[in-house]
């Protein structure tokens, strides 16, 4: 037996793969996680979780995080703390690198999460989870009735817009073209909307707030003009970057770099899984994201299963 070789490895330490952790110990497939520098995934980055079920309190992003990791944990996975900085998934076993570890595994479960794009801010650093924002879905309920801005001119700019539009007073949309990349529904949708007014040709300087988010500084790209708008939460919604750049070229991404599966969770090359926001950028939550590691898992249970006369003379 060669004790470098696994049943599966999960790449990711966020809900989608703490989840696949969990289900893949159940599962009695001894998983091995690299848990990335990000230790935890975007949910660090936040307060107050609200939306996740089992907490009838909110619970702090970093507390569940923590939560889920001990869990993982205590039902036997391995933890390495390091990120993974090469693949080989073209030859079998395949073959995972981190920066003092190498690893052969018979699958894998990619769970890398995405990032979001920022407006880097000293400011929007200091300032997130206490009026900043990168999602309406989990954090409007917090702007009721309070004025809020949304950055950004694409779908996903007035998807937040309109959604906040439920809850806050106020949303202006402030984005730096003239006119909006957002599909032409969405732009009517929040052309219609009486709460959504919008300020063009602009860019926000500067995030106005010691503790929590009181106003913003906003510039005119035509005419240098600088003004303040006085809100209580700001959303930046200028797009998500999936971190996928590690598996460019060994397995099938989309033209905006996210993982293409079939049937839930198979990537091109089988054996290999995605799971979370890696490959869904569609619902971009905690829940559905621990939900799709726990389909990888149990997907990668299914696929070793086809894979056990191979694994018997492996003696893995
Ligand atoms: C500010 C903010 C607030 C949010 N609030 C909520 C909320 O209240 N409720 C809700 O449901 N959702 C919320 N979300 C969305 C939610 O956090 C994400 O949908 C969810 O975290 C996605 O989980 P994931 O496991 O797919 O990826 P992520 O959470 O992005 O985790 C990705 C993991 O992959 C690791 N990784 C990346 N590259 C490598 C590598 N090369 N090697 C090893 N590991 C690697 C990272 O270290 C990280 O651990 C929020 C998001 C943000 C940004």
């Amino acid at each position: 037996m060669e004790n470098n070789l696994r049943k599966t490895v999960i790449i990711g330490s966020g809900p989608a793969g703490l989840t696949a952790a969990i289900y893949a110990c159940r599962a009695d497939l001894a998983p091995l996680l690299f848990t990335g520098s990000g230790f935890g995934g975007q949910l660090m980055l936040t307060s107050d979780v609200e939306n996740f079920p089992g907490f009838p309190e909110p619970v702090l992003g970093p507390e569940l995080m923590d939560r889920m990791m001990r869990q993982a944990e205590r039902l036997g996975t391995e933890i390495v703390r390091e990120d993974v900085v090469e693949v080989d998934f073209r030859n079998y076993p395949f073959r995972i690198k981190s920066l003092n570890k190498e690893v052969q595994t018979l699958s894998v479960i990619i769970a890398t999460g995405a990032t979001p794009r920022r407006l880097n801010l000293e400011s929007e650093k200091r300032l997130m989870g206490r009026g900043v924002s990168n999602c309406a879905v989990c954090d409007a309920y917090f702007f009721k009735e309070k004025d809020v801005a949304v950055v950004g001119g694409g779908d996903t700019a007035m998807e937040e817009a309109t959604y906040l539009s439920k809850f806050a007073n106020k949303v202006t949309v402030i984005h730096r073209r003239d006119k909006l990349r957002a599909s032409a529904a969405l732009q009517k949708e929040a052309f219609r909307n009486k709460k959504i007014s919008f300020i063009w040709n602009s860019v926000v300087d500067e995030i106005v707030g010691e503790k929590k988010v009181e106003g913003i500084i906003i510039r005119n790209l035509l005419t240098g003009e600088k003004s303040r708008l006085s809100v209580d939460g700001l959303f930046v919604a200028i797009g998500y970057e999936p971190n996928t750049s590690l598996f460019r070229g060994q397995v099938e991404l989309d033209e905006k770099g996210y993982i293409v599966v079939r049937n839930e969770t198979e990537t091109s090359v089988p054996g290999v899984f995605a799971a979370g926001d890696v490959k869904d950028y569609r619902y971009r939550q905690a829940v559905t994201a621990a939900a799709d590691g726990c389909k990888a898992a149990l997907d990668v249970d299914r696929f070793l299963k086809t894979k056990e006369e191979y694994i018997s003379q492996l003696q893995v």
